[in-house]
């Protein structure tokens, strides 16, 4: 597990060059934001050792297999000293319901583990502010820390090489565009995101961007062109 600081609050935890995790800190220890693919539970609360604090909970962005693949093993682990919060939708699709007409894409993996919490728009975990942002999933939600206005956009963004929306088919990461439920929609929440000004914005796949306003601007404008 690759670790950097991107600021005082936020570590990012790189797994295999492909996907992120985030470990965020708080006064009783650490909120960590997904949990990449499977086998890495390991790595994840040794990072967090690491850092100096425990894992208290596990907030995800949205219930796709490399964000929620180390799941099962971290409850396992840490049993009910951690709080796992999934966005509403997302969960729902976990328990089996029927949330959207047709096939989902995307990995959505069998998972033992039910949520403590179904976020909702609103919702606050620890310094982060729960933001909706559906399209790349259902239920898709991206986390903006309050005290300095970075953000955790989980597949909404992709930053290989450039910040890309993860609505159309981007070379440098084309499993983004085939795992995107509703391409509008995920359009639709990038504007979302842009428009809660990030000062640093972090993502499920790339690096992290500081001062992201153009290249999410830039991105944006892109992705509009492409939807047509
Ligand atoms: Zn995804």
């Amino acid at each position: 597990m690759e670790t950097t600081q991107l600021t005082p609050n936020l570590q990012q935890l790189n797994r295999l060059r492909f996907v992120n995790a985030y470990l965020v800190r708080e006064p009783d220890g650490f909120t960590l934001v997904d949990t990449t693919t499977g086998g890495a539970a390991g790595a994840l609360i040794a990072s967090a050792q690491r850092a100096g604090a425990p894992i208290r909970r596990i907030a995800l962005t949205h219930g796709h297999g490399d964000h929620v693949g180390s799941l099962d093993a971290l409850r396992a682990r840490l049993g009910d000293a951690v709080q796992v919060q999934m966005p509403d939708l997302d969960a729902r699709i976990h328990a089996g319901e029927q949330v959207t007409e047709g096939k989902l894409p995307g990995s959505w993996p069998k998972l033992a583990t039910a949520p403590d919490v179904r976020l909702q728009a609103g919702d606050r975990v620890g310094s982060l502010e729960v933001v909706p942002c559906p399209g790349h999933s259902p239920g898709h939600v991206a986390y903006l820390d309050t005290r300095d206005r970075s953000l955790i956009a989980g597949d909404v963004f992709t930053t290989y090489g450039r910040a890309a929306v993860s609505s159309h088919f981007y070379w440098r990461f084309p499993l983004a565009a085939m795992a995107t439920w509703d391409r509008p929609q995920d359009v639709q929440a990038a504007r979302t995101l842009r428009g809660l000004d990030p000062a640093l914005l972090a993502v499920g796949h790339g690096p992290a961007l500081a001062d992201p306003g153009a290249a999410m601007d830039a991105a944006i404008a892109h992705a509009a062109r492409k939807l047509g």
